[in-house]
């Protein structure tokens, strides 16, 4: 990919036609964070926002931040947490690569979660204890991860994080964004619309001076006296970095975003010399709850086989199924707990009913016997009260032998996954952008999704790892820029 056009050498720019202390690109929810705390510190902003408003694809969002340590939403509801908890959770789930933002973000988070509330985002002290991949209502609390999940359960003391934005309907991410950037007008951030940034400006010592702003027939040049900040969101929209970093991706899997979400920010980031990290981490859903009920089923491979704890957060379980030989997985029920799945973006379709069990692993095309094996075990488990295989959680265990039996076509090319990327700039924990070497490039600095996220893969990501850190991470940047940590 020729990265060329995207950065240009201070001596070739013809002249500033604007600056400022800080310049944004991109105002989502880690724009708007950065730009409010910069602002505090007493700088001039300037934010470049290609749309016509601020919002980006958080405002589209269901509006869930991962959010802990003990917040007043926890407290009230009666739930016991504490940043040691959380980061044990974290580290256990997510992987130790990032553990430095991790130690950071559950040691400021209740802080964090105040800071929100105070700028009018609202949460409300309420809790909503069933299986949900979003939920329309506006309770303030849910659990959007793997805490109960078996081995976390055992490392650390489960507790929802899941803070939803106090919004009923769809997207809940407005009910935070209408809010931030409320504030950030009030506060006198200055905001660009309709101008795309096209390239960075790098001065002879390689430090980020500005960018280049296409607007309509005109490009224009904006200096930045402390720092350039990017948060202009993930990459599910670029069909060529998709291929690179995808390239198993079914053509059935849909994007979640703006179209906005093209990794425009990434590419800018390359040209100007830095690593990314995680470029081919995604996380991808078709839940098969709700309702709840589904998740005392099995889900099998094509050998018949279990891989996965069904009571894992939905991220889990799409994650291994897109691991499976060929992407295929079947979601197997009795009749008992027969329901059609409700989520209405998946897609998954009913195979039929089926009288035996071998009838049903005949149909599905499945080793002889195995699916029959595999019932037999799960079943004597769950008589014993012990899934031996994945330890799913007893509250989730019934034996599966009230016939007839139903399978559903859970597979990751056939079913609709939704999804977003996760990988994205290297950046320290100071929101500085890192080059290959692991050295800080100066005057620049990137936070939210377009910067690698905390879990790298669907496997261990949890609802609100993105607006949660990208928020508090937007406002470290924000802060860094002006040398105000
Ligand atoms: C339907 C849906 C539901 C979701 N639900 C959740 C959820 O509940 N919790 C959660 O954590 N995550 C959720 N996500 C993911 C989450 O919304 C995003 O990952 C997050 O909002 C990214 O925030 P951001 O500030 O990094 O980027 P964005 O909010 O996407 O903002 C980036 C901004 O940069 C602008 N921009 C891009 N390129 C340029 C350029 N070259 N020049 C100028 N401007 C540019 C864009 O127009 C945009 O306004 C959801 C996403 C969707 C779409």
């Amino acid at each position: 990919m020729d990265l060329s056009s995207r950065l240009i050498d201070a001596k070739n720019v013809p002249q500033f036609d604007d600056s400022a202390d800080v310049l944004i690109i991109g105002y989502g929810i880690a724009g708007a964070c950065a730009a409010l705390e910069a602002r505090r510190a007493g700088g001039d902003v300037l934010v470049v926002e290609r749309a016509s408003a601020g919002g980006g694809s958080s405002a589209l969002s269901s509006g869930l931040f991962y959010l802990g340590g003990g917040t007043e939403v926890q407290k009230a509801v009666g739930y016991d947490d504490d940043p040691e908890n959380m980061y044990r959770y974290m580290i256990a789930s997510m992987g130790a690569e990032q553990a430095d933002k991790v130690r950071r973000y559950c040691d400021d988070n209740v802080d964090h979660f105040n800071w929100l509330e105070a700028q009018g985002v609202p949460f409300e002290r309420s809790y909503y204890p069933h299986k949900a991949v979003y939920i329309l209502s506006s309770e303030g609390l849910m659990s959007t991860g793997n805490e109960k999940v078996w081995p976390y359960r055992d490392i650390a003391r489960p507790v929802p994080r899941g803070h939803q934005v106090a919004m009923e309907g769809e997207s809940p991410g407005a009910g935070a964004m209408t809010p931030l950037l409320a504030r950030c007008e009030q506060e006198g951030v200055r905001a660009s619309y309709d101008s795309i940034a096209t390239a960075l400006i790098r001065d002879e010592d390689g430090r980020i001076i500005g960018c280049a702003v296409r607007q309509t027939g005109q490009t224009r040049y904006y200096q930045a006296r402390r720092g350039v900040i990017v948060t202009t969101g993930g990459f599910g929209m670029n069909k060529d970095m998709l291929a690179e970093y995808f390239p198993d991706l079914p053509a059935s899997a849909e994007p979640l975003g703006t179209p906005y979400t093209d990794g425009s920010g990434i590419l800018l980031g390359l040209a100007a010399g830095a690593d990314t990290q995680g470029m081919d981490g995604m996380i991808a859903t078709a839940a098969i709850y709700p309702p709840q009920q589904l998740i005392k089923g099995i889900i099998v491979n094509a050998f018949g086989q279990r891989f996965v704890a069904e009571d894992s957060y939905h991220g889990r379980t799409a994650g291994f199924t897109s691991e499976q030989p060929g992407g295929r997985a079947y979601l197997i029920v009795d009749s008992e707990i027969f329901a059609y799945p409700e989520n209405p973006y998946a897609k998954h379709q009913l195979i039929d009913g089926f009288e035996t069990v071998e009838e049903m692993e005949a149909r599905l095309e499945l080793p002889e016997g195995a699916l029959v094996k595999t019932l037999a075990t799960y079943n004597a488990d769950c008589a014993a009260g012990k899934d031996s295989l994945f330890q799913k959680h007893p509250d989730w265990l019934k034996q599966l032998d009230q016939g007839p039996w139903a399978a559903f076509d859970i597979s990751f090319d056939r079913s609709t996954y939704l999804y977003i990327t996760l990988g994205g700039l290297k950046v320290s924990s100071d929101a500085q952008v890192l080059n290959p070497q692991g050295k800080v490039i100066p005057g620049f600095y990137a936070a939210g999704a377009c910067t690698a996220h905390i879990p790298k893969d669907g496997k261990s990501y949890n609802s609100g790892m993105s607006l949660g850190p990208g928020s508090y991470f937007g406002r470290v940047a924000g802060r860094a820029a002006m040398g105000n940590l």
